[in-house]
């Protein structure tokens, strides 16, 4: 995943950032942290295709099933994406891909997602969700795996969350030819997307709670598909094991935990101090209400 922590000096992976396309170890480990996490809290999903219905009617319905065998391709389903609504591209058009989106749109306000051009359906074999920079640096994808529920709404809050940290108004794209540069360059969190603008929220986290010595761990522990080494050192930092990754999962989490656990917890830890940095912020507890309201 996350290719966005703290990458001074290396290329950015094939445009990929906030997700767990690279490492298929943390899209398992992501999921584990998840179950353990949520089971019990979250609503199943209960989205439906009415609002589909009209857009339909001109159109071959779409598959039932959505063919997912242990050696086919890993994207099911593509699609591109105009005011919240879904065209096929490639793949089996399939309910199940339908379904999924319809939950991220209901989830998400609308105008809060209008960097997301493309979605993809993944094979189960995928275990995990993931959002990446389309070429053109300031629109995005977002890719999810079929059989995530009951962790599905979880898991497209994580997502989301990326995109809330990592957009272009958060962190100015920055082209392949300059990333190296602004690598070095950057006065503040350098993404791996690009140098985050002063005020923003990632910038501002990293500040509080991720010390140099820290994101040297993550950066030295990028590819290993262990607990990462900061759970284990520091568990009352975060919120989950998956959170000690990178800076970037680790603010996707505690946005996730903020929206989906009922109460503002108490910061006597560093761990809920994390989830009290979204509390603090009015405009993070209205997006919240908002997302809430579909929960
Ligand atoms: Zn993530």
């Amino acid at each position: 995943m996350a290719i966005f922590g703290m990458r001074t000096g290396e290329p950015r992976r094939a445009g990929v950032s906030g997700s767990e396309r690279d490492r298929p170890g943390l899209r398992r480990a992501v999921l584990l942290t998840v179950v353990t996490l949520v089971a019990g809290l979250m609503l199943s999903v209960t989205a439906t295709l009415a609002t589909e219905a009209s857009a339909a009617d001109a159109m071959p319905a779409p598959a039932r099933g959505c063919k997912d065998t242990p050696d086919g391709p890993r994207i099911l389903a593509a699609y591109s994406i105009k005011d919240g609504e879904l065209t096929h591209r490639k793949g089996t058009d399939c309910v199940a891909a339908r379904q999924i989106w319809a939950r991220f749109a209901e989830l998400i306000p609308a105008e809060r997602r209008t960097m997301l051009t493309r979605f993809e359906l993944l094979t189960r074999r995928e275990q995990g969700a993931e959002v990446f920079q389309n070429r053109n640096l300031r629109t995005w994808t977002l890719a999810v795996s079929q059989g995530l529920e009951p962790d599905l709404d979880y898991i497209l809050i994580h997502e989301y969350a990326h995109l809330l940290t990592l957009g272009p108004e958060q962190v100015p794209p920055v082209t392949d030819a300059n990333l190296a540069r602004v690598s070095v360059t950057c006065p503040t969190y350098f993404t791996g997307e690009g140098c985050s603008k002063g005020g923003s929220l990632i910038n501002q986290y990293v500040n509080w709670y991720w010390p140099v010595r820290h994101r040297q761990i993550s950066n030295r522990d990028q590819n290993s598909d262990d607990i990462p080494r900061l759970a284990r050192l520091f568990p009352r930092r975060f919120v989950t094991a998956y959170a000690a990754t990178n800076p970037g999962e680790d603010i996707a989490e505690s946005f996730a935990v903020f929206v989906t656990r009922h109460r503002r917890p108490a910061p006597t830890i560093i761990a809920t101090r994390k989830v009290n940095f979204f509390w603090n912020r009015p405009a993070m507890r209205r997006l919240r209400s908002q997302i809430r309201a579909n929960l």
